[in-house]
């Protein structure tokens, strides 16, 4: 049983850890996997801000472009019919060449259902846009100033060099960027000049991205102050349910060892009170049949038939306290205590127990006092079980003396209850094991038991039945100095009496 015992508990332990094991790296896994998302998703977010960023400067130079072709003091458009291909040939012209060198282009588009032959300003706006749209837009990707003419050309190169980008819009376009990928997370943006080590300490930061028209290129990476905070906020759900399901599972692991453990311990205790019963009950069994066996077969004298049958007596009184004890344990073991309750005065029921116990308390030469009120204290008990639970408080008092006993017994009313103290002069109990004592076959285990004879059953059945009355017992002891055991229990509450009809 001991080797079965030990083997569960030890495969349970195993288990137990395993999945410990197994849910700590699960979740583990998952922060992981919430991080390198996080990390994805921050550096996505970088370029794609970058991205459209570059396309605002983009539409800006555009538009700066389309006013260069509309102002008519930069350049000069001019268009005819090719007579070999039927379209429309624009040309585009400096129209202050500072030299003789005019720098000429020529473009040709056709527009479906219509092909000017001279300039209108429908033709223009045609001209303008398509142009602008397809091969600016391409030379703008490129970062090319193409010299279209000389004039647009050193415009263009003038504005690249001069264009940068826009740092607030760019801060702008990342939060909206963060915002959508559902990260709302304190960030900094660092630009080339800036140093990152400068900045403080930033836990994590983006890769650096290189943008720009042309070279020199800006360069701009981000960093973040704090991204365990968004990264735990990620995954708390994930997490807090992982914790929680470890806190039951160590709970459950705990509480049924504990449980395994006091079963253990319990049939432990039971083994022994059955030995020690099955003992005591041989002793008198065996002293009896010897006696009545010399009665039988012996011819003995009126003195000595008398002793033997006063030996008998004692004898079957011994195992008629046993069998009690027996069947005591076994009926509260079953939860099967039937109480039969009335209206008793707790005085009149503590000097019967008294009463009961005064041949030994004569023998022992104890001193019993009694402080009672003069009013009786009802309380609604069963007679017989409380009884035998005062009994066991006096025999234990008588038991564990070491001295003359003085037994003092006080009875009070204490806030609607009614309060038996019974106060000895014995060894005591320690402090270490007074919240035991009313443990089932709880016994103290040093010296105070002396050579005693007992089960631990007193104290708890003591328990059982107060506590089934509605009421409590307690104790305050010390060491060589006595026992004071409290009972307290629910005054017995007076029927109103029925109206008497007339
Ligand atoms: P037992 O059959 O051992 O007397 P009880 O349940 O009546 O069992 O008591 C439990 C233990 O409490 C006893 O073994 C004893 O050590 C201690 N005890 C009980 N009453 C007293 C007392 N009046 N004085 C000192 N120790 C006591």
């Amino acid at each position: 049983m001991k080797q079965r015992v030990a083997s569960i508990l030890v495969l349970m332990s195993v288990c137990t850890v395993c999945l410990l094991l197994f849910q700590f790296y699960w979740s583990y896994e998952a922060y992981q996997g919430t991080s390198r998302t996080y990390r994805s998703d921050v550096n996505e977010a970088l370029q794609a801000a970058v991205d459209r960023e570059m396309e605002h400067r983009q539409d800006e130079i555009a538009d700066k472009y389309k006013g260069w072709l509309a102002d008519s003091n930069l350049v000069v458009i001019q268009c005819h019919i090719d007579s070999l291909s039927g379209l429309t040939v624009f040309s585009i012209i400096d129209s202050e060449p500072s030299s003789n060198d005019r720098v000429e282009f020529t473009i040709g588009y056709r527009k479906p259902g219509e092909t000017p032959s001279r300039m209108t300003p429908t033709a223009k706006k045609y001209l303008i846009d398509r142009f602008v749209g397809t091969q600016i837009r391409e030379n703008l990707q490129k970062g090319n100033a193409s010299y279209y003419t000389r004039r647009l050309g050193e415009l263009m190169e003038e504005t690249l060099r001069q264009n940068k980008p826009d740092k607030e819009r760019l801060q702008r376009l990342y939060i909206h960027e963060l915002q959508e990928r559902g990260l709302d997370t304190d960030f900094r943006l660092h630009f080339a000049e800036e140093k990152l080590a400068a900045s403080g300490p930033f836990p994590y930061a983006t890769r650096t991205i290189r943008f720009g028209f042309r070279k020199p290129y800006d360069t701009l990476k981000a960093s973040f102050p704090d991204p365990y905070q968004t990264l735990l906020l990620r995954t708390k759900w994930v997490l807090l349910v992982s914790f929680l399901l470890m806190a039951v599972t160590v709970f459950c692991f705990a509480y049924t060892v504990l449980t395994l453990l006091r079963q253990k311990k319990l049939a432990d205790l039971k083994r022994d009170f059955v030995n020690n019963m099955t003992h005591e009950l041989r002793t008198p069994v065996a002293t009896i049949s010897i006696a009545a066996e010399a009665m039988q077969a012996f011819n003995l004298s009126k003195t000595s038939s008398d002793e033997y049958l006063a030996i008998i007596r004692q004898q079957s009184g011994r195992l008629s306290q046993l069998i009690d004890g027996i069947l005591k344990n076994l009926a509260f073991e079953q939860d099967q205590l039937e109480l039969s309750p009335c209206p008793l005065s707790l005085q009149e029921l503590a000097q019967q127990a008294v009463l009961q116990h005064r041949p030994q308390l004569d023998a022992a030469e104890a001193e019993t006092e009694f402080d009672f009120p003069t009013q009786p204290l009802l309380v609604n008990a069963d007679e017989l079980h409380l009884l035998n639970v005062l009994s066991n408080l006096i025999e234990n008092a008588l038991k564990y003396s070491d001295g003359p006993l003085k037994l003092h017994l006080r009875c009070r009313e204490e806030s609607g209850r009614a309060v038996l103290a019974l106060k000895d002069n014995g060894i005591g109990i320690p402090a270490s094991v007074q919240s035991r004592v009313f443990e089932k076959f709880f016994r103290v285990p040093s010296g105070n038991t002396h050579n005693t004879k007992g089960y631990g059953l007193g104290l708890s059945y003591a328990k059982t039945i107060v506590e089934r009355h509605g009421g409590g017992i307690s104790l305050q002891s010390q060491e060589r100095q006595g026992t004071t055991f409290f009972i307290s229990l629910p005054l017995h509450q007076h029927e109103p009496a029925p109206d008497t009809v007339a």
